[in-house]
């Protein structure tokens, strides 16, 4: 009888040390699967070239804050899993996110090179903006197209035709520091930062993803604040 005790408890022992393994093992798969599912997040960050935005700084940072959290939300992945875009180098809307999370970036700023201004080119998960405003340096036409009235054969910036420096009209980034549009300066940064990934658009107002994109990081911003 004692014996039978005996091998009675002994089972009991084996059972629950068994239940002990089981449940070590339902954990450590909830860990890995929870690895598996954790999203790769981006970082945004800014570099100022030459010193036009030396008075908006402050602005310009905020905006970046606020452009990081939008990339990283549920909200702007649905809306690129959801949309139709053209102009998307023949990427699906997936492959479409993911260059964006990715972040490498094509244009490289080589005639910034000297200004220790650094090509970002392979690393994971950050978008490096380049941004300067548009100066004398510049063609006439485009300081001429800054000076006209929003919507008026105007432009917003240009996307630095190659190097990877987003350019920005200084009337435009005056006037909406001024009134707090971060989405505008975000859905800016945004549109030309598509360019320096490679993407381009045909015309004005298409449905490029460079466009699109661009307005929904404008309408989120524009959202959450
Ligand atoms: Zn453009």
């Amino acid at each position: 009888m004692k014996k039978n005790l005996f091998f009675i408890l002994l089972k009991i022992n084996k059972l629950i040390s068994m239940s002990k393994f089981c449940y070590l093992i339902i954990v450590a798969f909830g860990i890995l699967n929870f690895q598996g599912d954790k999203r790769q997040e981006v970082k945004v960050e800014i570099e100022f070239v030459k010193n036009g935005y030396d008075d908006y700084k402050v602005f310009a940072r905020e905006t970046i804050q606020k452009l990081q959290i939008v990339l990283n939300s549920d909200e702007f992945r649905k809306s690129i899993k959801n949309g139709i875009f053209l102009e998307t180098n023949n990427l699906n809307n997936s492959e479409l996110f993911e260059t964006i999370i990715n972040g490498y970036e094509v244009q490289c700023p080589e005639k910034y090179l000297d200004n220790n201004v650094s090509c970002n080119k392979g690393e994971k998960g950050l978008i490096n903006l380049k941004v300067r405003t548009i100066d004398n340096s510049d063609h006439k036409k485009w300081l001429r197209r800054c000076a006209k009235k929003p919507r008026r054969g105007s432009t917003i910036g240009i996307d630095g035709v190659g190097d990877g420096v987003t350019a920005i009209c200084p009337q435009r980034l005056q006037s909406w520091s001024a009134s707090s549009k971060y989405g505008d300066l975000g859905g800016h940064f945004m549109h030309e930062y598509m360019h320096i990934l490679g993407f381009s658009h045909n015309k004005k107002k298409s449905k490029s993803a460079v466009y699109q994109i661009g307005n929904i990081v404008k309408e989120l911003i524009d959202k959450n604040n």
